[in-house]
C-alpha cells in the first residue's frame, strides 16, 4: 500500500513534467500500476487496450479467355475487334436443336495452365449449367463447372519487386483453389441516344478458364505483382495473350479487413477492372474504406463494386440482393471430360487429353528462365524482370543472344540495357509495340555488336537506331558508314580536340586544378560535341585527366 502510494505520489509530479521528458518513466510507472496496460495512457483501465490492426483480405478471380481459333462448342471464330455478329454459329445465339461441340483445344489449354499452376487435375470432370437472365447470354445459361471443376489446390509463386536498390525482392506464394472451364457471354452495347441495347454475340461461347484464388493477399502490391506473374504464365504457355485492353485478361477483387487472428470481414467485390494496375489502387482504397467504415462503427455490406479511374475511388455498382438461385444443373449435352496421363491412356483412342503428354510441352517458366538467366549470364533479378514484363523483350533479348552467342565481346548486360534504354524510348516515342517495330532482331544485334567492339559509341547506338526505324531496309554498318559515325578511339586526333577544349575553357582549366572534378564535363562535351558525338567518351576523359595533371 505504501509502495504504491508513492508510485502515484511520482506519477503526479511527472504528469506536471514535460511530456517528452517522462514519457519513458511515466509508462514503466503506469505498467507496474496496472500490468495490463502496455502503452502509455492516463485514460481509466478499460480504454488502455492496445488498438487493434486492421489488415487486408484479399482473393482473387480472373477469367482468362482461351487463345483458341475457334470458341468452345461450335466451330466460330474468335479473333478480337471482328464486325459485330460476324462469328456466331447458330449454337452460340442457341438457336433450338443446336447441340455443343466440345474444342479439344480449350481442354488442353486448361490442363496446361493447371499443371503450370502446379494444380491436382480431375481425372474426370464435368460441366453444369448457370441459369441467369442477361440479354448478352441467349441460352439463358452459362455452361461452366460448378460440381465438380478440371483442376483444384494449386500454387503459384511471385516476387514483390525491390523498391530500391538497398531492398531485397520478397518471395510470396499464393494458393489457386481451382481452374474451371467456361463459355463467354455476348457483349451488350448501349445506344443512348437511341434509348437502345445492342448485341454482340461474337464473344458469346468463347473458351474462358476461369482461375480462383484463397484470400492469400494482404494489399493492392501483394495481388498486382502475382497477377503480372500469373499473365507472364499464360503468355508464356501460349493458352492466352493476358489483354488486359481486349478484356481477355478480366480480374475480380474480394476484398474484406479483419483483425489478424480473427475470423474475415464481410468482402466486397470490384470488377471490371481494366489494368494490374487500376486492381492495386481499388484493392488499397477498399481497405482504406472499409477500415474507415469499421472504424466509425458502421457495417461493411457484401455488394458488387466498380473502380472508377478519374477519381481512383470505388463505387457501388449493385447489392448482392442476398441470395441469387442460379438454379446450377448438370449440362445434359456433354459427357465428363476424362484427363488421362501415361498410366490409364487407353490404347485405341488417339484423340484423348494426356496430360503426361502436356506435361512435356510446358515451355521455359518465367522462374526457370529467371534462375537461367542469372547462372548463365550473371544479370541481376532485377534486370531480368525488367525484360520480362516488359511484353515481348525476352524474347528479342535471348534472340540477339543467340545471334551474338560467337562473340565473347558483346556482353549480355550491355544488350539488356540497350534494349530497356535504348530501344524501349524510341518505340515509345513513335508509339510502336515490340512485335510491330519493324526493325529485324539481326539489325539489334548488329548495333551491339558494334557498340561493344568500340566501333560506335553508346551515344550514337542510340542515333542508328532513329535511323534504322526511318529507314529499316538500311544495314546498321551502312548506316554508321554513310554518316561517319564510327567512334574515333585514335589517340593523336582525341589529343589535339583535348587541346582545343583547354584553349576554349581556360576557366573549366583552373576550377578542374582547384579541385573542382567535375569541371571536366564542359571539357568532355566539347570534344564529344566537335566529333558529332563519335569520340569515344571513356578515352577523352582518361585523356583529359592525364593531361591535366
Ligand atoms: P463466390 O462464388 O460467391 O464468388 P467464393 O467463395 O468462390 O465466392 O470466393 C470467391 C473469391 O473470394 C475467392 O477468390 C476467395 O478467395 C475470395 N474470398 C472469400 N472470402 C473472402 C473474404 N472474407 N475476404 C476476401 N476475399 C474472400
Ligand atoms: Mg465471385
Amino acid at each position: 500500500m505504501a509502495h504504491n502510494s508513492i508510485i502515484l505520489h511520482r506519477i503526479f509530479l511527472l504528469q506536471r513534467l514535460p511530456k517528452h521528458i517522462c514519457y519513458g518513466l511515466k509508462t514503466r510507472l503506469l505498467s507496474y500500476r496496472n500490468p495490463q496496460c502496455r502503452f502509455f495512457s492516463t485514460k481509466p483501465q478499460a480504454q488502455c487496450q492496445p488498438k487493434k490492426k486492421w489488415c487486408g483480405v484479399v482473393g482473387l478471380e480472373i477469367h482468362a479467355q482461351i487463345l483458341s481459333k475457334s470458341k468452345m462448342f461450335s466451330g466460330s471464330a474468335t479473333s478480337y475487334g471482328a464486325p459485330t455478329n460476324t462469328q456466331v454459329a447458330l449454337f452460340d445465339a442457341a438457336l433450338p436443336g443446336t447441340l455443343p461441340v466440345l474444342n479439344q483445344r480449350c481442354v488442353e489449354a486448361a490442363v496446361m495452365t493447371a499443371l503450370a499452376l502446379k494444380c491436382q487435375i480431375n481425372k474426370i470432370s464435368t460441366f453444369d449449367r448457370k441459369h441467369y437472365f442477361y440479354s448478352d447470354l441467349p441460352a439463358g445459361f452459362q455452361i461452366t463447372q460448378y460440381h465438380k471443376p478440371l483442376a483444384v489446390d494449386g500454387k503459384l509463386e511471385y516476387i514483390i519487386s525491390s523498391a530500391s536498390k538497398k531492398q531485397q525482392a520478397i518471395n510470396k506464394m499464393a494458393r489457386i483453389t481451382q481452374i474451371q472451364l467456361e463459355v463467354d457471354s455476348g457483349k451488350s452495347l448501349h445506344d443512348h441516344k437511341d434509348h437502345q441495347s445492342l448485341i454482340d454475340l461474337n464473344r458469346a461461347g468463347v473458351g474462358l478458364m476461369e482461375i480462383v484464388t484463397e484470400p492469400d493477399f494482404v494489399n493492392g502490391d501483394e495481388a498486382a505483382a502475382f497477377l503480372r506473374e500469373l499473365q507472364l504464365i499464360l503468355v508464356t504457355l501460349g493458352t492466352c495473350d493476358g489483354k488486359m485492353s481486349e478484356g481477355s485478361f478480366r480480374v475480380d477483387a474480394n476484398i474484406s479487413v479483419h483483425h489478424p487472428g480473427e475470423p474475415y470481414g464481410v468482402r466486397t467485390e470490384v470488377k471490371n477492372i481494366n489494368s494490374i494496375r487500376h486492381v492495386s489502387k481499388a484493392i488499397n482504397f477498399e481497405i482504406k474504406r472499409q477500415t474507415e467504415e469499421l472504424e466509425a462503427g458502421k457495417e461493411i455490406q457484401n455488394e458488387t463494386r466498380s473502380f472508377d479511374i478519374d477519381t481512383g475511388e470505388t463505387v457501388l455498382m449493385r447489392d448482392k440482393e442476398g441470395f441469387q438461385d442460379y438454379r446450377f444443373m448438370p449440362e445434359p449435352n456433354l459427357p465428363p471430360i476424362y484427363v488421362y496421363d501415361d498410366q490409364s491412356l487407353p490404347e485405341t483412342d488417339s484423340k484423348v487429353v494426356n496430360m503426361d503428354a502436356i506435361q512435356c510441352q510446358i515451355p521455359e517458366l518465367p522462374n526457370q528462365k529467371r534462375l537461367r538467366l542469372q547462372q548463365d549470364y550473371e544479370l541481376s533479378l532485377d534486370k531480368i524482370n525488367m525484360l520480362l514484363f516488359e511484353h515481348g523483350m525476352i524474347v528479342v533479348f535471348e534472340d540477339i543472344l543467340a545471334i551474338v552467342s560467337h562473340d565473347p565481346l558483346v556482353k549480355p548486360q550491355n544488350i539488356a540495357n540497350f534494349l530497356m534504354n535504348d530501344f524501349l524510348s524510341v518505340l515509345k516515342s513513335k508509339n510502336l509495340s515490340i512485335d510491330n517495330s519493324g526493325i529485324p532482331t539481326s539489325a539489334l544485334a548488329d548495333i551491339c555488336t558494334l557498340t561493344d567492339k568500340d566501333e560506335i559509341s553508346k551515344g550514337t547506338a542510340k542515333n542508328v537506331l532513329i535511323e534504322l526505324f526511318n529507314r529499316p531496309s538500311q544495314s546498321v554498318r551502312n548506316i554508321v558508314e554513310s554518316n561517319k559515325w564510327y567512334q574515333i578511339n585514335d589517340i593523336d586526333r582525341l589529343k589535339d580536340l583535348c587541346e582545343e577544349a583547354f584553349s576554349q575553357y581556360p576557366e573549366a582549366v583552373m576550377k578542374f586544378k582547384k579541385g573542382r572534378k567535375r569541371a571536366i564535363n564542359p571539357l568532355i562535351v566539347h570534344v564529344l560535341n566537335a566529333t558529332d558525338g563519335c569520340a569515344n567518351p571513356q578515352k577523352v576523359k582518361d585523356i583529359l585527366l592525364k593531361m591535366l595533371s
